[in-house]
């Protein structure tokens, strides 16, 4: 039974104090896991990693980064379900050989990873964690073994060096043609940085280069192709989400495409294409999951989430006096709904900022507890009004419930609850942690007995067709909402 997670990855090329510039960025992808953090770091020689439970801030003191020198980087924040917190489960992993290591970072969620792992261990490969991410890690290890390679040694000469290299990166391509699912990797040896996207995509990864310098007309095109030995280039970062690029200021060159492996060396940087499948990119990402300052594959996560708003309105309208977001992921929904509908927006819920995600409180009973923890209305916006809510997304209905009674306890004349993703039916078997089946609301009730059960004076969602019309295209795993997946 493998380890289901939500995560953010991080990889850095060419920078002076890559594991800061790992931990800034793994910072801005905090909420993509909150449950551990870790970075592997190679000044060229060897690789240093420093993995633990908790916040990326909690992880790491001052005196690691005194231990973790070099100029390559690879980072991971993590979201685990209940069983799988374990330190074990912890990333990036790492493999060392005699005459050298790799360490990868994967966010997203393997289908045949049982199986691999079988097959792996029948093969005499050895496991230390329940964790689908290794067995990726594994399958590398056996491959570039089988094409008889050893991982890079320092004292070897270039030529051999580029040899391995070559080899190492035959290992990674080999591998990600073995494995399905959806992943987003990032993974480092001593010399060189490799980003991976899966065939369709899934899990969002982009990259970015790093350096002072604005870049000018056509500097996309320049990283993008091979630069020759010795050229000063800029230096890379390949990550989960645009925010993290940000964070380091920074600029975002491209995604990394569905499908493609893009490789940074000492000679530049080397895009290979390994499989060719539609791209499927999560939707859940637009809807909740990815911060609003990213743009995943041209899209706004921020534009994306005004525009169903928009479309809620439209299909969804009703009179009130005041339309308020649920914190944080229903906000742009709910501006974009008052703008298009004309009622005023306002502030309406508070929430703490110091709590994790109400999901990963073990009971159900601590879970619909949590709520009121984590959020608050605020009765002078509320009192005596008709209140339009909008959340991103209705799963078991424990904070919708929560909400309404929150809401009707400040004051709120009639609640009408709107929803700016269509309803959750089917499970996530791709990285976003969502519930059995039977424990999906809009799996197992009709909208009128959601209604009742949640308290509102009205429910609607938006329609599958109005939510691609809001993203402007139809590219996208949407499996949880209508049971069918690209893997
Ligand atoms: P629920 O209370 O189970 O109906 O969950 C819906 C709420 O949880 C919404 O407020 C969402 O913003 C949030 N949410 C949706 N998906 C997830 C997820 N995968 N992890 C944590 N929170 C989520």
């Amino acid at each position: 039974m493998g380890i289901y997670d939500e995560c953010g990855v991080v990889g850095i090329y060419g920078a002076q104090n890559a594991a800061a510039l790992s931990y800034f960025a793994l910072t801005s992808l905090q909420h993509r896991g909150q449950e551990s953090a870790g970075i592997a770091v190679s000044d060229g020689t060897k690789i240093v990693l420093h993995k633990d439970m908790g916040l990326v801030s909690d992880v790491f003191e001052i005196g690691h980064f005194e231990k973790l020198n070099g100029s390559i980087a690879v980072g991971h924040v993590r979201y685990a379900t209940a069983g799988g917190r374990t330190i074990e489960n912890a990333q990036p992993f790492m493999n060392s050989f005699k005459n050298g290591s790799i360490a990868l970072a994967h966010n997203g969620q393997l289908v045949n990873h049982t199986k691999l792992h079988e097959l792996l261990e029948d093969n005499g490969s050895t496991f230390s964690s329940t964790s689908d991410s290794e067995v990726i890690l594994k399958l590398i290890v056996r491959k570039y073994i089988e094409n008889g390679g050893k991982l890079g040694s320092p004292n070897d000469s270039n030529s051999n060096e580029a040899e391995k290299q070559k080899r190492f990166i035959e290992a990674v391509k080999e591998a990600v043609q073995e494995i399905k699912g959806s992943f987003a990797l990032t993974i480092m040896t001593e010399e060189l940085l490799i980003g991976v996207r899966d065939p369709n995509g899934i899990r969002p990864l982009c990259l970015g280069v790093l350096g002072a310098e604005p870049l000018g007309e056509g500097v996309a095109e320049k990283a993008a192709g091979v630069c020759s030995e010795g050229k000063t280039f800029p230096s890379y970062i390949i990550t989960s989400e645009s925010c993290a690029i940000d964070a380091v200021n920074g600029q975002f060159l491209r995604d990394v495409e569905p499908g493609e492996i893009v490789v940074i060396n000492k000679k530049g940087l080397q895009s290979i294409k390994y499989a060719q499948e539609k791209k499927r990119t999560c939707i859940f990402e637009y809807v909740y999951f990815a911060r609003p300052d990213s743009v995943i594959d041209g899209i706004s996560v921020q534009e994306a989430r005004y525009k169903m708003g928009e479309v809620l309105a439209q299909e969804s309208p009703v009179d009130a006096d005041i339309v308020i977001g649920v914190p944080d992921s229903g906000l742009g929904a709910a501006q974009g709904y008052a703008r298009a509908s004309g009622v005023p927006y306002g502030m309406g819920i508070i929430k703490n900022k110091y709590i994790g995600r109400t999901f990963i409180a073990p009971t159900q009973a601590e879970r619909e507890n949590m709520v009121f923890v984590k959020l608050n209305a605020i009765r002078s916006d509320l009192e005596g009004k008709r209140v339009i809510v909008i959340d991103d997304s209705i799963v078991r209905g424990t904070t919708s419930r929560r909400l309404v009674q929150i809401l009707r306890r400040a004051g709120a004349k009639e609640v009408h609850f709107r929803v700016s993703s269509p309803p959750v039916k089917f499970p996530c078997y791709l990285g976003i942690d969502t519930p059995s089946k039977n424990e999906l609301i809009s799996s197992t009730h009709e909208l009128e007995a959601i209604r009742q059960e949640i308290g509102a004076d009205s429910l609607a969602f938006i329609s599958l067709d109005g939510m691609l019309k809001a993203l402007g295209e139809d590219a996208f795993c949407k499996g949880c909402f209508c049971g069918l997946y690209p893997v």
